[in-house]
Order: C-alpha cells, then sequence, then structure tokens
C-alpha cells in the first residue's frame, strides 16, 4: 500500500503541486486504507470509489490544463447531513433513505469550485443529536485507538477517518460541539467557526441558531484552510455575515509573545477526569512557555449552559424536522389519511433520540411552559453571552477542556441521557454566545486515549484560534501520535 494517506492536506497538495503524485493516486490510497479499517471503525457510512476516481480524473486533466486551484484533486469526506450533488444524504436517519442531493450545500460548491474531491458519506448521530455516535442508523462507528470505545459524536465517522487516515480530512457539523467532541476523542483538530462564518445553506438543519458547518483534519493548518475555502457571506443564508476573510495562514505564522489567554476555572466540572484536568493544565502551562499572559477569567453562567442548550436545541429541533412528514423525502409509510401518512413515517422513520428531543422540545414550546422553560433559557443564554463578552474584554482567546473525560466505552451512557447530556457542558456555551473554538490534541489519559485542548475565540476571531493552535501545535507531538489500527499506519 503507498502511504499517501498519511499526508496531511497541506502535504497532499504540495505533492500534487509538484506531480509527486496524482489525485487518481491520493482517492487509490484513500480506498485502500479504508478498506484496511472501516470493517472495524464503520466511520463511513458509504463511499461511491467509482465516482471519487471519475472527480480526481477531473481534478488531474484540470492540473494538466495548468489549474492551480487550493484544493485542486484533495479528497474531502462530508458528514451525512450536508448534501452534495447526486450523492445520497440521509442524516444517519432510516427516514430520510433513500433520498440524494439535487443539490450543492454552499461550503460543499465552495470546496468543489477549488478543486476538491468529494468522497464519502461519513457516519454520524441521526441529524446531529447525539455525543457518542451511537443513535445512527447505520450502527455505531468506533473509536481508533480502541475500537471497544466510542468515537464521540455527532460527527463521529469524520472524527475516527480523519484519526485513522481512512479520510484527509472531512466536513462535520457543530451544534453543541459535534465537531469539537469527537476530534478531542479521536486525537484530531476540531473547528467550529463562529456562527455566521460559513453558509449554513444544504446543511440539514437541527437548531438553526446554534449549527455551524466546519471540519476535522489532521493539522490547524488544514483547518485553516478549509476555513479560507468555504467561508465568506451567501445570499442563499441570509444569518451568512458579509464580512471580510481574513488571510488564516499568514495569522497562524505570529506567535504567542503578549497574548493574554483566558482561562476560566468553570470548565473544570465536577467528575471531571483528573487525566483531562491535568493534559489542559499542562498545555495551558505550555501556552505560557510559549509567551502567553494566562489570567484567570470568571465564567458564572457556564454551569447553566447544558440546561439552556437542552431546551432551545430541542425546541429549534421539534420546529425543523416537522417538515419530516413522509410527503416528500425518503421512506414514506402510507396510512390512510394525511395526518396518519405523516405520523406513520415518522414513528417508523425516527430512532429513539431524535423521538425524545422531538418530544422536549415541542413541551418547551408548548402554551404555558414557553415562558417557564423556553423564555428562560434565552435569557440564560443572554447571560452566558455576558459572561463571553466580559471575558473577552480582558483577553484574547479562552483555554478549556474540550470534554470532562475522554472516550468512554460503547454503551457507557446510552441507559442515561443525563449523563449523556452533561458531557456537553464544555463545548455548548461557545455555540450559545455564537463563538468560535478549536479542539487541538493536548495528551493522553493514563489509558492511552487522546485529549483536546479547546481555544475559544470571540466571533468572527478565528485567526486567533489558528494563531494559538498552531503555535502549540508546532511546540508539542501530540498530534503526530497515530492509533495503530489497520495494521502500520
Ligand atoms: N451532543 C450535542 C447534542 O446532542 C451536540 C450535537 C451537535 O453538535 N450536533 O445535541
Amino acid at each position: 500500500m503507498s502511504d499517501l494517506h498519511l499526508l496531511t492536506v497541506t502535504e497532499l497538495v504540495a505533492r500534487l503541486t509538484s506531480g509527486a503524485c496524482s489525485s487518481v493516486d491520493a482517492v487509490q490510497a484513500l480506498i485502500a486504507r479504508k478498506q484496511a479499517t472501516d470493517g472495524e471503525l464503520h466511520a463511513y457510512i458509504s463511499l461511491d470509489e467509482a465516482d471519487a476516481l471519475a472527480q480526481a480524473q477531473v481534478a488531474d486533466a484540470r492540473r494538466a490544463g495548468g489549474d492551480s486551484a487550493p484544493l485542486l484533486g484533495v479528497p474531502v469526506g462530508v458528514k451525512d447531513l450536508i448534501n452534495v450533488k447526486g450523492q445520497p444524504c440521509s442524516c444517519g436517519s432510516k427516514l430520510l433513505r433513500p433520498y440524494t442531493s439535487p443539490y450543492d450545500a454552499t461550503a460543499v460548491a465552495r470546496l468543489r469550485e477549488a478543486g476538491a474531491v468529494l468522497c464519502g458519506r461519513l457516519n454520524m448521530d441521526e441529524f446531529g443529536m447525539g455525543s457518542s455516535n451511537e443513535n445512527s442508523s447505520y450502527g455505531p462507528a468506533y473509536n481508533p485507538w480502541d475500537t471497544a470505545r466510542v468515537p464521540g459524536g455527532s460527527s463521529g465517522g469524520s472524527a475516527a477517518a480523519v484519526a485513522a487516515e481512512s479520510a484527509f480530512v472531512c466536513l462535520g457539523s457543530d451544534t453543541g460541539g459535534s465537531i469539537r467532541q469527537p476530534a478531542s476523542f479521536c486525537g484530531c483538530v476540531g473547528l467550529k467557526p463562529s456562527y455566521g462564518r460559513i453558509s449554513r445553506f444544504g446543511l440539514t438543519a437541527y437548531a438553526s441558531s446554534l449549527d455551524q458547518i466546519g471540519s476535522l483534519s489532521k493539522s490547524v493548518a488544514d483547518a485553516a484552510t478549509m476555513l479560507q475555502v468555504m467561508a465568506g457571506w451567501d445570499e442563499r443564508d441570509s444569518t451568512s455575515l458579509d464580512l471580510e476573510v481574513p488571510d488564516y495562514a499568514a495569522a497562524m505564522q505570529q506567535d504567542l509573545t503578549g497574548l493574554k489567554l483566558g482561562f476560566p476555572q468553570a470548565f473544570f466540572v465536577e467528575g471531571i477526569d483528573p487525566d483531562v484536568a491535568d493534559a489542559v493544565n499542562a498545555a495551558v502551562e505550555h501556552c505560557r512557555e510559549l509567551g502567553a499572559e494566562i489570567i484567570d477569567v470568571q465564567m458564572p453562567h457556564i454551569k447553566y449552559a447544558v440546561a439552556a442548550y437542552y431546551v432551545v436545541a430541542t425546541a429549534e429541533a421539534s420546529t425543523n424536522l416537522a417538515r419530516f412528514d413522509g410527503v416528500r423525502y425518503g421512506d414514506r409509510r402510507e396510512g390512510g389519511n394525511p395526518e396518519q401518512l405523516a405520523s406513520c413515517t415518522r414513528a417508523a422513520g425516527f430512532g429513539m433520540e431524535v423521538k425524545r428531543r422531538i418530544i422536549l422540545g415541542t413541551y418547551v414550546l408548548s402554551s404555558g411552559y414557553y415562558d417557564a422553560y423556553y423564555l428562560r433559557a434565552q435569557k440564560v443564554r443572554s447571560l452566558i453571552r455576558k459572561d463571553f463578552e466580559q471575558a473577552f474584554a480582558q483577553c484574547d482567546a479562552i483555554l478549556s477542556p474540550v470534554a470532562p473525560t475522554a472516550a468512554y466505552p460503547q454503551g457507557a451512557k446510552l441507559a442515561d441521557p443525563l449523563q449523556m447530556y452533561l458531557g456537553d457542558i464544555c463545548t455548548v456555551p461557545v455555540n450559545l454566545a455564537g463563538l468560535c473554538g478549536l479542539s487541538v490534541p493536548c495528551g493522553f489519559t493514563s489509558e492511552d486515549m487522546p485529549v483536546g485542548l479547546q481555544i475559544i475565540g470571540p466571533a468572527m476571531g478565528e485567526e486567533m484560534l489558528f494563531r494559538v493552535g498552531h503555535q502549540y501545535e508546532q511546540a508539542t507531538d501530540w498530534h503526530t501520535r497515530r492509533p495503530g489500527i489497520g495494521g502500520a499506519a
């Protein structure tokens, strides 16, 4: 087997540019690596090899013709809830099968324009609802470091594939941590851009005021490259912001001298795994050695974030998922009249967790409960936003754990949804406040499971994430460690 699959996107682009390899070579290496690993990982829902090779041939022909688009010939995997024209898009659900996208999401269209080969549908929790990938109607994905454990979620397949090097880079989506937490659990880099930075057009909506598309990659530089291509205003998403997109590769090169990094203790919740706390503390110390000033910031409302998130997210989900009634998409179940058609289709198509969220969301929006739950959650959301505003008045970025634990055994939290929800405490505040966050590898537990450091930046301040993340990454070697799955990686 060639070792092309080991390359980062940056390295692959260099080889493609110099002519040392072709896009067809890269796709073939990826297919071989997937064959060697995916029996154990189940990171992919599907990959149309013939189509991927055909796209690669087109990319190679474009290069031969003098084209030098930034991602020309680079294979990119896509989480199963982002639309890619001509490919299936089932959101990890039974309900939508066998839906095939008639159009590209804007982020995907921009990647295509930049020359990327859209290659593979990655496993996920149904409609993005979950933290372990165990809520996929295709069956779970597994953690490449220990297949008895979860890869995290909901972008579990994307993270597992990148960590196992059966994908060079993948798209994910993050509503409350679904990119950063699986990146932390699998030992790769996960970027959740600010709300409005990347168009959500073509991203199947879970909770529209929280959702963002982002990437799972092997390096911070790759995350910066992906954002550079996908970012920017889109007339099809009125919440995308019409702001100039900075030069991320340049921002990344600045050292940490003189930066102020906030380190709020509020993220060190009760029950945090001491190994996780040690790894994060050591990473913060490392940033200090690299020239940053570490300052204490108070965030008194973080402790209410999970409660507020699960009200807001479920409320929006109950509305967004109302469209799946069996009339237009997917696996329709006839029921005599339209009401029964919808009810039978939804009863048969949605999984347990999705049903739980729809019921919860409908409840918190219902008359008599709206003020007590939904409105109150919105007030808490404002308080959390204010906590961050005050923090960012004192510092340039904030450091925290990504999750209170590393990857846990399959099934460990399935019986107790509340326990699963509580694991989202460090990531949901970032979505509630519309900020950006990056997860970078920062160590391992005593059981050899990866741990991530979360870097939180102000809204539209991704250059700060890349600067801190890249400088830290270059000073450490955590990101170079790879799991042993599939033979020598
Ligand atoms: N784990 C969180 C949830 O289940 C976040 C999911 C996500 O970001 N899509 O809602």
